[in-house]
């Protein structure tokens, strides 16, 4: 048995809550899938057409989330806390089955994706994984945002960076190896908002179901939830959360050590659009026993699995 074989959840695991944008209740039913199989949501609201898959070509929305979308109209929206999980805990394969367009807010961050994760255990397979190895720097920019990524060794670095006007998230960086760091606070840092945005946002029609119990809401210098933060840099560090969640709509996990600064989720996709429009950006390769990279091994899941 191997850590570098592909890995799914040992049981079904259920969720219900509201939907950021929509406001709408939506349950969620995780189910393990077989080796190869990949991530893969199914909108059982729907009789037909309703498989979609979480890969970067399919995002046809980037606006204060990241959505999929099949052929035929039936989208999956704020997907990347969830997808941020599977990948952070090293799940290679299931299917999420979703009963509405959006995958529940819960509390904003990552944090319960990953509880019940690890509550249903995690099954290994035989077959190896396949990992994304960057071969060049690829580099998308939008005026002074801008995301690059480059080859690494053997780890996803991922650094970050904010610069906000606002003095309570300021100039906030953060950088993590995704494989190696202790992730919690990455994985319980919860999204945000600006109060002066929250109008415009609702116009749009969208955080229906926004609240303090499921966003941070930064009014001047003040933080209006009145639990605080939960961690120091939990602005940055949720930026972090989503940009590992949109990697892993290239389908595997990566090696690579990735930059951004004030990016989100349309420079992330970007990104990965530009990278695979050419074959010498990256190879697919599979892990063989023999060359086991240890530092792909992600030490709090083999703490969590032991
Ligand atoms: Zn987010």
């Amino acid at each position: 048995m191997s850590y570098l074989t592909q890995k799914t959840i040992k049981n079904n695991i259920n969720f219900s809550g509201i939907a950021l944008h929509s406001g709408l209740s939506v349950n969620v039913c995780i189910k393990p899938a077989e080796p190869n199989f990949g991530i893969v949501f199914k909108r059982v609201d729907l009789k037909e057409n309703n498989i979609v898959y979480p890969n970067f070509i399919n995002v046809s929305n980037t606006s204060l989330n990241t959505t999929v979308e099949n052929e035929f109209g039936a989208k999956v929206s704020t997907i990347e806390h969830l997808m941020g999980a599977l990948f952070g805990l090293g799940i290679d394969n299931a299917l999420i089955e979703i009963d509405n367009e959006e995958v529940p807010i819960l509390d904003g961050s990552a944090k319960i994706f990953i509880e019940k994760i690890l509550t249903s255990g995690i099954k290994i397979s035989d077959s190896p994984i396949k990992i994304i190895k960057i071969n060049k720097e690829v580099t998308f920019s939008d005026g002074v945002r801008s995301i690059t990524i480059k080859p690494s060794t053997l780890n996803l670095e991922i650094e970050f960076q904010l610069k906000y006007k606002n003095e309570i998230i300021g100039n906030q960086k953060n950088k993590v190896k995704v494989y190696e760091d202790d992730l919690s606070d990455v994985y319980n840092s919860r999204t945000y908002c600006l109060f002066e945005d929250i109008e415009e946002i609702k116009k749009k029609g969208l955080a229906k179901g926004g609240s303090l119990e499921n966003a941070v809401v930064v009014k001047n210098n003040e933080i209006l939830n009145p639990e605080g933060l939960r961690n120091k840099k939990e602005f940055v560090n949720h930026k972090i959360l989503d940009c590992i969640g949109d990697l892993y709509t290239s389908g595997y996990r990566i090696v690579a050590s990735v930059t951004c600064s004030q990016g989100g989720h349309y420079l992330t996709n970007q990104l990965l659009r530009k990278v695979f429009q050419n074959k010498d950006n990256f190879s697919i390769i599979e892990i063989k026993e023999k060359n086991l990279p240890h530092t792909l091994i992600n030490k709090n899941l083999l703490r969590s699995i032991a």
